[in-house]
């Protein structure tokens, strides 16, 4: 988790020596994803450290993540996704608004963390070490960069005193547990990843056995639907608890009406790729928790990302889990105002959809009710007041106003990839506009 460009995804590029960042439009993370990384990975990765700690966990599914408020909605909802989030604070622009809030958010879930202080190759004359732990990288670097070093993870450390933490770098951390681990890294040339991935694995053997004790009930949550070729309509589900094999007649929350199917194929990408990235996929007769999967079934057109995933078994009362299954989507839907007047918002995701519907419905984003207003995550470029835009069809209206989450709601002159905001077009014919619409 982290703010927007802090370099989530390009750590997990670096980690799994793959490219998926330069892939992404504008470069910005707009779905969720995830990756395995099974234990021998772990165990290369991270051997110049030299400790024999035993591998108890069998690898580390990591979901990179959207830096935009959408995921907050999905996170909070999915609750117990995940076990250990990796914080990512950019070490150029210490803590950011994005940083915060995911930060209150892993407080308020009781998600325990470690940070990753990514970028320090941007360190005027780092010399770079390409994937060496951090102690040794550190140690070739001239008393200048260090300088620089210290004073940006002092100011780093004093942010996060002022959010209430305390932190320190963890190979100096006497308190862990009480006082958060900072690990600096590079997931440009690597340095420090190693340290991260074995604090990770290290920090959950020793303090989430419990939780991370594999539990027979099915836990499953969608984390996106798309249609795939060769498959139809698949959904991209994390499993977090269970079992699921091919032919389990499932039932999912859907536009519709609750979604009876049975799995037809049950895939995942290979090992150190990603569940997003197209490519070719393993099948399984069944799969044991924790994993990503892509899941290929009859009717799932309609599924709702967010939703739970239900395993129907021989003692199972279909219609209850059809109940539970809708609850959810009952709830979602009730706040979707289809009346084809007013505000019209649309999101490439149900994630992102919700985030907006909040922050328009905030009361310090004054909705005029005549000039409309567009709900937009920017994903390439710069919106700002006076760009001529093209709405539909070939109309081009100037933008009137643009309100930014970021900026405590408040109207801005303009707005950058990443952000979200409401625009306001400027032009005297609310009806006229709203045709266009
Ligand atoms: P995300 O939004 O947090 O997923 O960030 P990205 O992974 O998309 O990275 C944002 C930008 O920062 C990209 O242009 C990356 O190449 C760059 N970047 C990410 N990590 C590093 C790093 O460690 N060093 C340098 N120099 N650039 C980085
Ligand atoms: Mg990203």
């Amino acid at each position: 988790m982290g703010h927007v460009d802090a370099g989530k995804t390009k750590l997990l590029d670096c980690i799994r020596g793959t490219h998926v960042q330069e892939g992404e439009a504008g470069g910005i993370t707009q779905q969720i994803g995830a990756t395995y990384f099974p234990a021998e990975n772990i165990r290369e990765r991270t051997k110049e450290l030299k400790v024999d700690a035993k591998l108890n966990v069998p690898g580390l599914l990591v979901i990179d993540t959207p830096g935009h408020e959408s995921f907050t909605k999905l996170r909070s909802r999915g609750s117990g996704l995940c076990d250990l989030a990796i914080l990512v604070v950019d070490l150029m622009h210490g803590l950011e608004p994005q940083t915060i809030e995911s930060l209150n958010l892993l407080k308020s879930g009781n998600t325990d963390f470690v940070i990753a202080l990514n970028k320090v190759d941007r360190l005027y004359e780092w010399k770079t070490c390409p994937n060496a732990p951090i102690g040794k990288a550190i140690r070739q670097q001239s008393k200048d960069v260090l300088t620089e070093f210290n004073m940006r993870l002092t100011q780093v450390i004093t942010q996060f005193k002022e959010q209430g933490l305390n932190t320190e770098l963890y190979y100096k951390n006497k308190e862990m547990g009480e006082t958060y681990n900072i690990v600096p890294t590079s997931a440009i040339s690597g340095e420090g990843i190693p340290d991260l991935l074995l604090l990770l694995v290290q920090w959950a053997q020793k303090t989430m056995i419990k939780s991370l004790t594999y539990n027979e009930e099915v836990q499953c949550t969608i984390l996106e639907v798309k249609v795939d070729e060769g498959h139809g309509t698949t959904i991209d589900v994390v499993l977090v608890n269970g079992v699921l094999r091919e032919g389990d007649q499932i039932v999912v929350g859907g536009m519709h009406g609750p979604i009876v199917t049975s799995i037809r194929a049950l895939l995942t990408p290979h090992p150190m790729r990603e569940v997003r990235v197209k490519g070719t996929y393993l099948h399984h007769k069944e799969i044991k928790a924790a994993q990503c999967i892509k899941i290929a079934a009859q009717g799932l057109e309609h599924a709702i990302p967010g939703a739970n995933l239900y395993d129907v078994g021989p003692n199972d009362d279909t219609e209850v889990i059809k109940k539970s299954a809708m609850d959810y989507v009952h709830k979602v839907m009730s706040r979707i105002g289809k009346s084809g007047k007013g505000v019209c918002v649309q999101a490439s995701t149900l994630g992102s959809l919700e985030a907006l519907l909040d922050f328009l419905e905030t009361p310090a984003v004054n909705i005029p009710k005549d000039p409309i207003i567009l709900g937009v995550d920017v994903v390439k470029g710069i919106v700002k007041i006076g760009t001529p835009i093209c709405v539909i069809k070939s109309e081009v209206v100037d933008i009137g106003q643009v309100a930014s989450i970021e900026n405590n709601h408040k109207p801005v002159d303009s707005a950058k990839k990443g952000q979200m905001v409401a625009i306001k077009i400027n032009g005297s014919n609310p009806e006229e506009q709203q045709k266009m619409l």
